[in-house]
């Protein structure tokens, strides 16, 4: 199976809980804090957006990455979770995701 075959492109707009997210594939994110990511959530114009220059596979499991901040959010579960335990919460789901999608 080829790897375009494999990791389709990224969707576009996602439901979710709170309502449709955007998804924006960008070049070189830049974090506010000066930081690079792969991936942001923007909870204000929820949007995510996923750095293009990164191989798909890895576009794909930063997506799912975001898309557990965006279900976190909408359920408010974030608000009882020290940032740490978010990420971490956010890493295993995105792998669960992953591993469920693509083997
Ligand atoms: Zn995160």
């Amino acid at each position: 199976m080829s790897t375009t075959k494999r990791f389709p492109p990224l969707p576009k707009t996602i439901s979710a809980p709170g309502g449709t997210v955007t998804v924006r594939r960008v070049k070189a994110i830049k974090l506010a804090s000066g930081h690079e990511a792969w991936g942001t959530w923007e909870p204000h114009t929820r949007t995510v957006e996923i750095d293009l220059t990164a191989p798909m596979a890895h576009q794909w499991r930063t997506l799912y990455h975001e898309l557990a901040h965006v279900a976190l959010d909408d359920a408010g579960l974030h608000n009882g979770m020290n940032e740490e335990l978010v990420e971490a919460v956010c890493d295993a789901l995105a792998t669960a995701r992953f591993r469920e999608r693509f083997g």
